[in-house]
């Protein structure tokens, strides 16, 4: 008989993403069902009290749990090898709740430079008011990682590979770092999903996800996971629970649904970004490809040891500066100008104006964020015509 409760350890990542997670209900449904219940009944007034009591495990309400969460979280607990995953409202409260959850006033946060701007905002505009103070280092230096550690430091933050010159670092490395300094590491897996980088095997404590990006990976929803051990997911299922950023059972379904075809997606992302940097590093108007797929990029080695893949972003450098690469923006017709990512429609944007634009001008160059810079998040459409869509703008320019 066949036991759907159970995930056996040797599937592989393409098998969990269809298969693990699900607890088949009476019903005997196929596919996984959507619950939209805001709250569940007891059999007794002596049942409700132990289950409100945490006697008895079983659902409550669903800024506790709900079933359809759970089986989201354990789908993506599975793909990431993690014990446990808690979902959140957006990638944003998932790394709010982390932060909640392990960090206390006097305590360091040490994040890489080069992270998603809302997690910026959180870090210095609102943990500072609690103070919860955050510093900034280059993320691929080692020693800069290690310098700016002090006895406050908690937590270890890094978005590996960046965003969106592809810099990454070696999170084997800074995981002993961070032992050495008994602080946890927390990595940002947006940009390459557990389908091509699985932090904690590299020795990473906890992942955060924007679900919004790559695990739907068709634009749909907005939502948020956190994955690592038990001991600490249960502090950070605490905040969740108390302080109330869940996830929606209709999104926690969508996002089950998108892992299904989270592996095939993710290579046919990866296959259409590589011959695209190949394509526009030899396109005359382009003065530089970061993308570590590239043998040129500073860190292909690393990339190729420590992903399976290359993923999916890549920043283009054209000739002639802003108005250059705002030319090639504008002759599009098929991409989208968006600044989001992780889609099935491929999108462009500019970086120095857009994602980037809170940067003075010498932030910007010490982060490599030049006026011609343009990135490109590749969709699943026809390469060709992503190419001829790029080509229009670019050719213009020689
Ligand atoms: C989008 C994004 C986030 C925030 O996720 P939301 O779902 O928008 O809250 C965090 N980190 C990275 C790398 C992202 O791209």
């Amino acid at each position: 008989m066949q036991d759907d409760q159970h995930t056996p350890e040797d599937w592989g990542l393409a098998t969990l993403a269809v298969r693990a997670g699900h607890r088949r209900t009476a019903e005997q449904e196929h596919s996984e069902p959507i619950f939209p219940t805001s709250s569940f009944v007891y059999g007794s007034a002596a049942e409700a009290a132990r289950k409100f009591g945490g006697e008895e495990p079983g659902n409550v309400y669903s800024r506790f749990t709900n079933p359809t969460v759970h089986t989201f979280e354990r789908r993506l607990a599975a793909l990431e090898g993690g014990e446990r995953c808690v979902a959140t409202a957006s990638g944003m409260s998932a790394i709010l709740a982390t932060a909640l959850a392990l960090l206390s006033a006097g305590d360091e946060i040490v994040a890489s430079r080069s992270l998603f701007g809302s997690t910026v905002s959180l870090f210095d505009k609102y943990l500072s008011k609690f103070g919860i103070t955050t510093r900034y280092v280059e993320l691929s230096n080692l020693d800069d990682w290690e310098a700016a550690l002090s006895p406050a430091t908690r937590l270890l933050f890094a978005e590996t590979p960046s965003n969106p010159l592809a810099e990454v670092v070696d999170i084997a490395a800074l995981s002993r770092i961070a032992q050495r300094h008994g602080a946890w590491l927390a990595i940002d897996n947006c940009f390459l999903t557990p389908a091509l980088q699985q932090p904690l095997a590299l020795g990473a404590d906890l992942i955060i996800h924007s679900a919004t990006k790559y695990l739907d990976g068709q634009g749909r929803a907005v939502g948020g996971a956190v994955v690592g051990s038990d001991k600490l997911l249960e502090e950070v299922y605490g905040v969740v629970r108390t302080c109330g950023p869940c996830m929606s059972p209709f999104n926690a379904w969508i996002f089950t649904k998108g892992l299904e075809t989270l592996s095939l997606r993710m290579k046919a992302h990866c296959a259409s970004a590589m011959e695209l940097a190949q394509w526009l590093d030899g396109h005359p108007a382009v003065e530089r490809v970061h993308y570590s797929g590239l043998p040129h990029h500073r860190q292909h080695d690393l990339a190729a040891r420590q992903q399976s893949a290359f993923g999916a972003v890549l920043g283009v450098e054209v000739k002639g500066g802003r108005d250059a690469a705002w030319s090639v923006i504008d002759a599009t017709r098929l991409l989208s100008i968006t600044g989001n990512l992780g889609d099935a429609k491929t999108t462009i944007t500019h970086p120095g104006t857009t994602t980037h634009g809170r940067l003075s001008a010498e932030q910007k160059a010490a982060a490599g964020i030049e006026e011609g810079l343009i990135r490109l998040a590749v969709g699943l459409e026809d390469l060709d015509d992503i190419r001829r869509d790029l080509a229009r703008g670019l050719d213009a320019l020689v």
